[in-house]
């Protein structure tokens, strides 16, 4: 893997964890005594099964990570990425609704990446129009966050860099 990227950038919902924070669970979160994450009424929490695999897998290559959801439940999806231990793999997370130019505008500007050496995994086909418009390597994830997945976008960002 020649040329990797400078920055991966990760949504969350149905890109991290099957389920939209904001809708389908219901926060506040807590770790119970079996070491499972539950939300308030009991109901049992999960990543996508390889996330955790694909961060160490980045980490491994020194590609730093980020996130970038336009959820209005912050306080819940922080709350999560807590519990789930994933705040040691993130540098940022710009975690509010609106448009998600804002989300990468921001990255760009506190990590200093330009667009063209982010790379940009989401579930939904708006962000990946609106972000792909910054020059962003966008990849269209279809069934959550894997490591087939992960390489797939990593060969596709190594692709765009071959220049002339
Ligand atoms: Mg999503």
């Amino acid at each position: 893997m020649s040329r990797l990227p400078k920055l991966a950038v990760f949504d969350l919902d149905y890109t991290l964890w099957p389920f939209w924070v904001d809708t389908h669970v219901d926060p506040p979160f807590h770790k119970s005594s079996d070491g499972t994450v539950r939300d308030r009424r009991g109901q049992n929490i999960r990543l996508y099964p390889e996330v955790t695999e694909v961060l160490d897998r980045l980490q491994g290559l020194g590609v730093p990570v980020a996130a970038a959801s336009r959820t209005g439940e912050i306080q819940g999806a922080n709350q999560l990425l807590e519990l789930f231990n994933l705040t040691r793999y993130f540098v940022q997370c710009e975690i509010y609704p609106g448009s998600k130019v804002t989300h990468f505008e921001r990255l760009q500007q506190k990590t200093g990446v330009p667009f063209s050496q982010m790379i940009f995994f989401d579930d939904e086909k708006r962000n990946i129009v609106d972000v792909s418009q910054l020059g962003v390597t966008c990849i269209h994830i279809q069934n959550g966050m894997s490591l087939q997945t992960l390489t797939q976008g990593l060969e596709m960002f190594a692709k765009a860099q071959v220049g002339p």
